[in-house]
Formats: C-alpha cells, sequence, structure tokens
C-alpha cells in the first residue's frame, strides 16, 4: 500500500454508498485508476468541486496492491470545466473526450503525453476556440497516442506506397487505405476522397509548423467527410458507438 501525488482528468463518477463514489480518474502518473471518495455524497465534503466530470484535480490516493479498491485521501481542484453550465454543444465535446479516453484506456497503463493532450484540448474545448477543431484535433492525437492511427500513406494489405491522390479505399476492418489490387473481399470498406484524405494527412501530421488559422479545419471542404470517417473508425476500433457519439449532430 503506497501513497500516489498525482494530477488526473475525473471520467466517471458512481455512487457506491450511501455517503461514498467511485471515481474513475485518468491521471498523468498511474494512467486510468478506480477509486473509492469516501464521504463524496455528503453535503459537506472535503472534495469541494474537484470530483465534477472534466475536472482536472490534483489527487492524492492510496494504492492496494491486491484486488482492493485504491482509495482517494485528497483531490483538490486546478481547473473546473466551466462550460458544463453555459454551453450544451460543449458540454457534449467535453463528455466525448473523457468518454474515449475510459473506453480506450486501460487501467495502470500510464500515457503522460496523452494525459497532456488531454488537458490542452479540453482547455480548448471550455474556451471560444473552435469547438470541431479542438475535438477532431484530439481524436486524431490520441489515435496516435495509443497506436491506433490509420495507415494513410501505404495500403494495409501490400504495403506498397499510395501512388495518387485520387479517391481511396479505406478498410475499416484494415485500419487504412486498400489499394485496388488487395480490395477485393474486404468487408467495410469507405470510399475517401482526394480532398478528405489531404486534410486526414494534414490532421496527422503534428510538425510544430502546422498552420494556424480561425477555423481551418472545420473549414476545409472536405471536413464534414473526414468528420464522419473518424466517428465510423472510433466506433469500429471500441466495437459500438460511445453514447455522447450522437449529441455531436452539430459538429
Ligand atoms: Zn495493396
Amino acid at each position: 500500500m503506497d501513497h500516489q501525488k498525482t494530477d488526473a482528468i475525473v471520467l466517471r463518477v458512481v455512487e457506491f454508498s450511501e455517503t461514498s463514489c467511485i471515481v474513475t480518474m485518468f491521471s498523468r502518473k498511474l494512467g486510468k485508476i478506480s477509486a473509492i471518495a469516501k464521504g463524496a455524497r455528503r453535503k459537506k465534503n472535503p472534495y469541494e468541486g474537484a470530483l465534477d466530470l472534466i475536472a482536472i484535480c490534483r489527487i492524492v490516493f492510496l494504492h492496494k496492491s491486491s484486488q482492493s479498491l485504491d482509495i482517494l485521501t485528497e483531490a483538490k481542484l486546478e481547473r473546473r470545466f466551466r462550460s458544463a453550465s453555459r454551453d450544451l454543444d460543449r458540454l457534449y465535446a467535453g463528455l466525448y473526450l473523457i468518454e474515449l479516453l475510459n473506453l480506450l484506456t486501460d487501467e495502470a497503463d500510464p500515457h503522460e503525453m496523452l494525459f497532456d493532450v488531454a488537458c490542452l484540448a479540453i482547455a480548448r474545448i471550455d474556451s471560444d476556440s473552435s469547438l470541431k477543431d479542438a475535438l477532431i484535433e484530439f481524436e486524431i492525437r490520441m489515435l496516435d497516442l495509443l497506436g491506433h492511427l490509420p495507415m494513410l500513406t501505404r495500403c494495409v494489405g501490400c504495403g506498397r506506397e499510395r501512388k495518387t491522390m485520387n479517391r481511396v479505399n479505406f478498410g475499416l476492418n484494415e485500419g487504412g487505405v486498400i489499394c485496388p489490387e488487395c480490395r477485393s473481399g474486404k468487408q467495410n470498406i469507405i470510399s475517401v476522397s482526394s480532398e478528405a484524405m489531404e486534410l486526414l494527412l494534414r490532421l496527422t501530421n503534428h510538425d510544430e509548423e502546422k498552420e494556424q488559422g480561425p477555423n481551418l479545419l472545420s473549414n476545409h471542404p472536405a471536413y464534414a467527410e473526414v468528420r464522419r470517417l473518424v466517428s465510423k473508425y472510433i466506433l469500429h476500433l471500441i466495437g459500438y458507438p460511445p453514447r455522447l457519439q450522437k449529441y455531436l449532430g452539430n459538429l
């Protein structure tokens, strides 16, 4: 049993007893963790808003080595998700982000860079910046950091380089583009336009010199097509649609 101190994003809170909750968090140091927060359901509790969804907090918890639950001993709010009470689209986007973190990460599997990327995305979603850009950039970056980024420059079947920027087949099962020779017999294929491929490639290129501008990605003519493709790809990866996906209609 040892005390652990780390920053964490609150992903899920479920009632456990009359006075306690079980909180699932994505932490910087230890990845996803679940811990019991004793007294969290009391009116006067020691956590003071730190355990609200999408909040970022500094936590101390007792890490149990056996099967029993970790115990949250301290949680200090570092960043409240302010849009929760004033902008439904931003709230849904924030809830979608934490749902993805919960679905695509495992307990005790730390991803420090993903934690930082998620904190940055939450700050963007919770500000006046483009919601569409913030969300799709986060999704692509998350897929990249977790090793799920689709192959776009080579055929996933034979490894040959994609020669043209014409319409290409994208295999959801295979996770990337498929050349005409490898196409036969494959299922769950989506035909992707050259404009969408261009935007996808731009999204997956994380060079610092990336062009910046207001609504740059979401103003792209193929944005809607890429949005649909990324949603389908994530759905396919998880095996079912994330609960919040249907609330992202405006995006
Ligand atoms: Zn091929």
